[in-house]
């Protein structure tokens, strides 16, 4: 199985690794870097050997195709080196960890039961969370930002274990949540919230929106 060395170090942009096997497109190393599409977050963007990297995908094996923008230079063997588009990356764990304090942030707002998931989301620009109240979320708008961007402002440890196959996280003392995803060590590297949007999508399910600051 692939090693992923974006569980030991989310915050490593570069590494070298040897290629294990190459399928068409696709390149299997023995170690990335690399995010695979999963758990709502969208896949890394980079290099190898400076070849565009175009998708990741996990197989059911649990390793890590990369498939590039063309694979004629390489050859089962190679060491090869990794370079992840940061900017990107960063911001999509800056966002990813957002959307579990903005969780947090509707139990206390809300209550905590008193609202259901229905489904979240996120690009390197925005987060959405989705979810089924029966008031119009509209109301609590200022109050929602403004507990999120107190919460950033004081900061807090963003905690991740594993037990056995299940990997789990928690900010602060708040609610424990089960992730495979990239996060950011503080919440205090998520930023405030600049902008928060709400609209209905039909069936009782509001969509919340929201962008962070630079
Ligand atoms: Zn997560």
């Amino acid at each position: 199985m692939t090693r992923k060395l974006y569980y030991e170090d989310t915050y490593l942009k570069e590494a070298k690794a040897k290629i294990v096997e190459i399928k068409e497109n696709a390149l299997l190393l023995d170690q990335t870097i690399f995010y695979p599409t999963g758990g709502g977050q969208p896949h890394d963007m980079g290099t190898i050997n400076g070849v565009r990297v175009l998708d990741v995908y996990k197989d059911e094996d649990g390793n890590i195709w990369h498939v590039v923008e063309d694979a004629s230079a390489f050859s089962i063997g190679d060491e090869v080196e990794l370079k992840l588009d940061w900017e990107r990356r960063y911001k999509l764990m800056r966002i990813h960890t957002a959307l579990h304090l903005l969780d947090h942030v509707f139990n206390e707002v809300l209550g905590k039961g008193n609202w259901q998931l229905h489904g979240s989301g996120m690009s390197p620009e925005k987060g959405r969370y989705d979810l089924r109240y029966p008031e119009n979320l509209n109301q609590y708008k200022e109050k929602i930002i403004e507990l999120f961007n107190r919460y950033v402002d004081e900061g807090g440890e963003v905690k991740i274990w594993w037990e056995g196959e299940k990997r789990l996280t928690q900010i602060r003392d708040f609610e424990i949540l089960p992730c495979g995803g990239t996060h950011v060590k503080d919440i205090r590297e998520i930023g405030h919230i600049k902008k928060l949007k709400r609209s209905s999508i039909g069936k009782g399910v509001q969509r919340i929106e929201i962008w962070l600051e630079d």
